[in-house]
């Protein structure tokens, strides 16, 4: 336990240096893209600058939305906590998929028989659920499965895969599947740490799964992986299940899947 609450406080604080930076460099970032657009505006008789100029504010943009990833989980201000139904979350987050994910992977999603209500931001649930979802469709070139599903269940108390640990009580679980290339114990151990990435320049950030355990960690809830090389990968983000009136009962512990956690 103790090495894991070392690696939380080492992540904590690398996310904060990087937070820190990001939020410098968008300030630089604005700079660079403002005089850009003037230049380009110059530019006009001249179409050879005015390529040139096209590239650098490109590579501008991109380098403003990786910053401003790296900013969704350090800066609290824009972040609005509300009831969300997860379900609703699932439902949303597949017809955004529907449309980008590509005909060679199947899209499932099983919503939970009632609404399943936490307190957290819309859109970083959003986030949290695409950037799974993304490196889903990443480890599937070939094609297979990708399952979105949303359930109850409950805890005990001492889990050791979650991070960070959480006490005992129910929870909502929102599961992210896929039948992937999966990955090898040294490779899932890192995967949470900003800046890890095994995806080649320029594919991959290593921020996502540092934004998604930033969101969690911050929403009060936790998250853990199983991953077989050759088989697939399963995300799970645990969150506390919002005091709502009329809310669904939660199964007791025997009536929870069999599957360890
Ligand atoms: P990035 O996607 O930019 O590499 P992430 O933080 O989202 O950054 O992921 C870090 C690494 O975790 C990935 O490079 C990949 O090696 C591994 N990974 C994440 N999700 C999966 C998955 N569903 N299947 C296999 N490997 C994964």
């Amino acid at each position: 336990l103790t090495e894991r609450t070392h690696q939380a406080q080492r992540m904590e604080s690398l996310g904060k240096l990087a937070g820190g930076i990001a939020h410098d460099f968008n300030n630089i970032l604005a700079i660079i893209v403002n005089y850009t657009d003037f230049a380009i505006e110059e530019s006009a008789s001249n179409p050879g600058v005015r390529d040139d100029l096209t590239h650098v504010r490109t590579a501008a943009d991109r380098a403003m939305s990786l910053t401003r990833q790296l900013l969704t989980f350090t800066r609290g201000d824009t972040v609005q906590p509300q009831d969300v139904d997860l379900n609703a979350a699932i439902a949303e987050v597949r017809a955004m998929l529907e449309r980008t994910i590509g005909e060679h992977i199947a899209l499932v999603a099983r919503p939970a028989p009632a609404p399943l209500i936490v307190h957290a931001d819309p859109g970083q649930l959003q986030q949290v659920l695409l950037n799974l979802a993304i490196n889903a469709r990443d480890a599937m070139p070939d094609g297979g499965s990708l399952v979105l599903e949303a359930g109850t269940v409950h805890l005990d108390g001492d889990e050791v895969s979650l991070q960070p640990p959480l006490p005992a009580g129910a929870y909502a679980r929102l599961q992210v599947s896929d039948t992937g290339e999966g990955m090898p114990p040294s490779v899932a151990k890192r995967i949470f740490e900003p800046f890890f990435t095994t995806k080649p320049r320029g594919r991959g950030t290593g921020l996502g799964l540092s934004t998604v355990y930033g969101i969690i960690a911050e929403a009060g809830g936790a998250v853990n992986v199983y991953s077989e090389p050759g088989v697939g990968t399963t995300f799970r983000i645990y969150l506390p299940l919002a005091e709502v009136a009329g809310a669904a009962p939660v199964p007791a512990r025997p009536a929870a899947p069999p599957d360890g956690d």
